[in-house]
């Protein structure tokens, strides 16, 4: 869309064309809607191992074409220690797809409605409509929709709160050729603070040979990552000679529910709503999750002609549609925060003993982990032996 100099007056302002913005703007394509962006390309730059499940997507009906790199069927979970937990499907459950082409097929039916390189530098309310301020001139609209992913610069002006900062883990991720001994179909994730403190490692093949290697910890990842590709027992002799053709950063946000998404005729979509899973940061799908819901209401406060709009409906569905999910996974996050390797060891052993494989490959879902997570809380034996040590790892996790 070109740039012009002038007063514009929509229905609908989204700010920030992220898969949040974008999902949101696909389900209402038939609304009056601009997207502002203020990179001049969409899907730039890149924060993504883009690993998302499948079943997610065909729940969100967009299953990309052209940017499916991979597709797994689990993951092996390796204990600081090095023990194996393998949690393998008979059928591919996840797509590894490049996230700069994703974003741009999520674009392309309202590329006309997206304008680039124009930035948000404040918006307020005034009567009932919200000026946007740009270097280019002001924008006008009915509604708000804050989709700025994990920065927060405007969230926080428009008066929401801000979130807790412990919970927004700084992130690295390099993209390696020449990677030896992968298995395509297993994403790898390394526990361990040893490794990645408060967080984990990942390695997501992309083929035979190529694998995006990364990590976020509560700080320095870049010195975390350093010292797995070179020191890892089982990953470092596959990573070590590797060429790294590609380097990222980001936030992975693993807040939860931090306060209210909604406020009268504003909200806020994705990673900047805290909607990512607290277990693992993934947030595509329930950015799509939430643009639907948000689509509804917002479809349905406009069709109420001249009456002022409110949006609170948004928030309280998100709450009931995946306010336990949240809870509980981000309860496992902060425990996973406190606990111990040589904990973390017995318990993936533990893990392995009440054939928890079977159990995950039966009842697990990569985006509704409440299920899996119950099994855990529900099988006494895995942490009875720790009992006063974890019950202590517990109980600090509710105080960070
Ligand atoms: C290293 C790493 C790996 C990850 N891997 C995965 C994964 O495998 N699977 C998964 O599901 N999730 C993953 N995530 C999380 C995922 O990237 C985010 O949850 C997702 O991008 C959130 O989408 P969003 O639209 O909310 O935000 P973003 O993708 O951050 O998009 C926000 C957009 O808003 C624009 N913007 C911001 N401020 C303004 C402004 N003032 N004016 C105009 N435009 C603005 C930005 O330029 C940006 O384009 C990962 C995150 C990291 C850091």
């Amino acid at each position: 869309m070109s740039l012009k100099n002038t007063s514009e007056e929509y229905d609908i302002a989204i700010i920030g064309a992220g898969p949040a913005g974008l999902f949101l703007a696909n389900y209402i394509e038939d609304l009056n809607f601009i997207v502002l962006e203020e990179h001049e390309e969409v899907g730039k730059p890149l924060h993504c191992a883009g690993l998302l499940s499948l079943r997610g997507l065909e729940r969100l009906g967009f299953i990309p074409q052209k940017s499916i790199q991979n597709k797994v069927k689990g993951a092996v979970f390796v204990s600081p220690s090095g023990l194996k937990l393998i949690v393998k499907s008979r059928r591919d459950e996840a797509i590894v797809v490049d996230r700069e082409y994703f974003d741009k097929e999520l674009a392309k039916k309202v590329i006309d409605r997206i304008k680039l390189g124009v930035k948000v530098l404040n918006a307020v309310r005034k009567g009932r409509r919200w000026i946007l301020k740009t270097r280019r001139g002001n924008i006008y609209s009915k509604i708000l929709v804050d989709a700025e992913g994990f920065r927060y610069n405007l969230s926080v002006k428009l008066g929401f709160n801000k979130p807790p900062k412990n919970l927004l883990l700084p992130a690295i991720q390099v993209e390696l050729e020449k990677v030896k001994d992968l298995d395509e179909e297993l994403v790898e994730i390394y526990l361990g603070n040893r490794w990645a403190p408060g967080f984990f490692a990942w390695i997501i093949p992309l083929s035979s040979e190529e694998a995006r290697v990364g990590l976020a910890a509560k700080s320095q990842p870049q010195v975390y990552l350093k010292n797995f590709l070179d020191k890892h027992p089982i990953a470092s002799s596959r990573l070590r000679t590797a060429k790294i053709r590609r380097v990222l950063g980001g936030r992975v946000v693993l807040t939860g529910i931090y306060g209210e998404i909604a406020k009268g005729s504003s909200i806020l979509i994705g990673d900047v709503a805290g909607q990512a899973k607290p277990t693992t940061g993934g947030g595509v799908i329930y950015s799509g999750i939430a643009a639907q819901i948000a689509s509804t209401v917002i479809r349905d406060e406009l069709s109420k002609n001249g009456k002022d709009i409110r949006l609170e409906k948004y928030d309280k569905t998100w709450r009931r549609t995946l306010g336990k999910e949240l809870f509980f996974m981000k309860v496992a996050r902060l425990f996973m925060m406190q606990i111990r390797d040589e904990d973390y060891d017995k318990i993936v052993g533990k893990m392995k003993d009440i054939g928890f494989e079977a159990i995950a490959e039966r009842e697990g879902d990569i985006d509704f982990q409440y299920k899996v997570l119950k099994r855990i809380l529900q099988t006494p034996s895995l942490y009875l032996t720790q009992i006063p040590r974890l019950l202590i790892s517990f109980i600090k996790s509710f105080l960070i």
